[in-house]
């Protein structure tokens, strides 16, 4: 019997797919990134669950849907005494450690269990100087955060018992808001940034729930998203412009002329003279400073790699490469994720393993983040436990997709009444040609809309005719058959996985 694997599971925060180079965005190079994809394999519909960070954690840790594992929001963390990957994974002979983001709760009930090392961020963590929780002790490491996680990752290597195969997830804090870029990169990125063509989606055509969520990069980015600050005696009277405000939104005033701006690292200051232009700046501020986060990343990826192949290691090990969930890099005007809208929905992945990948393959079926803990398992030669809800999509790495493989996936997001963000709560599915969501925000309505009973609406959208996501064909006539056929996919998913549906029975 061939040895097992080892596993290199590196996830980022918030890392869209658009901002790695193989996928084709074409705003910015990830050389290391692209080198997984160039001698492994990229997925193209690998999907979350919940498109927020505490959620798609749990999924990928245990397996299983958030109703299963009660982790549905933010504030929700996770119950430690449940079975999870990276306790099958010890069980079987592997060693074990989690090193950067955990997201999923503090203290001995929710703290990292199953691993045989742990170093991880409490709660978000900070860019600079972090503070860790290192096997229940409070640290902080000088340093970058993705280069801190990075030397930890690659230390635990150095040190590792070498008679045993290891299972290592390196989670990045990067790129999460508020988007703190290394000071070496901070000039990366000169020329502007290509704006997407939604930019200026005026919502129409679509559920009530897009117009009305508050992720919009005209109007809901905070001094402290953009790293700038406010002067002394600005536009907002009666308060001081301290680094303490700077999580208050940045004014999109019609009258622009009053309204200055400062870089709180260089002290540049910068003015306008249109709504237009004050738009155009925050785009491109948002931007520049997200992808110099991700440059960190790439250039961590390419140590990891290095690494590996300095330690002969390289071809018994699988390296994935994933992001919790997409993000909106202006797309319909937004920052942000949670909703099933397919930049935030679709998820990066990358998977090199020279034993079973051919260099180069792309596989365009339909995986999902409650896939992953499964697909391990089974690479690891252990048996896959019954409660687990993913399957295994180990033979889709083989270049073979098996006859029952589904291609739909389940997406559900909880949180009702988030005021952040005023995402309305929904769900729905997606196959390989559309998507269908029902909208459901229970009990919450905002102050002054009048929403007229449209509280509960469903979207359907033809992802080969209608990429962008423009037209909701639902009551359209020429798609009543789609309708009746993704309500009845919609309907067996949620009776497979035991999800309770909150739309009408259809007689
Ligand atoms: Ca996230």
């Amino acid at each position: 019997m061939s040895r097992q694997p080892n596993i290199v599971f590196i996830m980022a925060d918030d890392h869209a797919s658009k901002a790695i180079s193989c996928y084709g965005g074409g705003i910015n190079q990830t050389p290391h990134l692209d080198r997984l994809a160039e001698e492994g394999m990229r997925f193209d519909h690998c999907y979350v669950t919940n498109s927020i960070c505490t959620p798609s954690r749990a999924a990928i840790l245990t397996g299983t849907y958030n109703h299963v594992n009660c982790v549905s929001t933010l504030d929700t963390h996770i119950n430690n005494r449940l079975p999870n990957v990276a306790k099958h994974l010890r069980t079987g002979g592997y060693q074990t450690a989690i090193i950067g983001k955990w997201h999923l709760g503090e203290g001995e009930d929710h703290e990292p269990t199953g691993f045989d090392f742990w170093s991880v961020l409490p709660g978000q963590g900070e860019y600079f100087d972090p503070i860790m929780i290192e096997m229940g002790e409070e640290i902080e490491v000088p340093g970058y955060a993705t280069d801190v996680i990075t030397d930890k990752s690659l230390a635990w290597l150095e040190e590792r018992d070498q008679s045993k195969p290891f299972f290592l997830m390196c989670h990045h804090k990067a790129p999460h808001r508020e988007w703190e870029p290394h000071p070496k990169n901070r000039n990366l990125f000169q020329d502007d940034v290509n704006i997407p063509e939604t930019f200026d989606d005026d919502y129409k055509n679509r559920a009530m729930a897009a117009a009305v969520a508050k992720m919009r990069i005209k109007d809901d980015m905070t001094y402290a998203d953009l790293g700038l600050v406010q002067p002394e005696g600005g536009s907002e009277v009666g308060e001081r412009a301290t680094l303490n405000s700077t999580r208050r939104k940045i004014p999109n005033p019609v009258d622009v002329s009053g309204l200055r701006l400062i870089d709180k690292d260089t002290g540049e200051v910068y003015t306008f003279k249109t709504n237009e232009q004050l738009s155009h700046f925050k785009y491109q501020r948002y931007l520049k400073r997200y992808l110099r986060t991700i440059a960190s990343i790439d250039e961590s990826v390419g140590r990891v790699l290095e690494y590996l192949d300095d330690h002969n290691l390289s071809d018994n090990t699988i390296v994935v490469y994933t992001s919790d969930q997409g993000f909106f890099l202006g797309e319909h005007g937004w920052f942000d994720k949670r909703f099933m809208y397919e930049e935030s929905f679709q998820m990066p992945f990358l998977v090199r393993y020279p034993g079973e990948i051919e260099p180069g393959e792309v596989c365009k079926n339909v995986i999902c983040n409650v896939d992953f803990a499964a697909t391990f398992l089974d690479l690891a030669g252990l048996s896959i436990p019954t409660y687990m809800q993913g399957k295994s999509f180990r033979p889709l790495l083989n270049g073979t997709t098996p006859d029952n493989w589904s291609d739909v996936a389940y997406h559900r997001y909880w949180m009702h009444r988030d005021r952040d963000h005023n995402a309305y709560s929904h769900y729905g599915i997606r196959n390989q040609r559309y998507k269908l969501i029902y909208w459901y925000n229970e009990g919450y309505h905002l102050p002054g809309a009048n929403h007229g009973g449209e509280d509960r609406e469903w979207e359907l959208f033809d992802c080969e005719k209608d990429p962008l996501e423009l037209f909701n064909v639902y009551a359209d006539t020429a798609y009543q058959g789609v309708v009746i056929d993704m309500t009845a996919q919609l309907d067996k998913k949620m009776a497979e996985i035991g999800d309770e549906p909150e739309h009408p029975t259809v007689p």
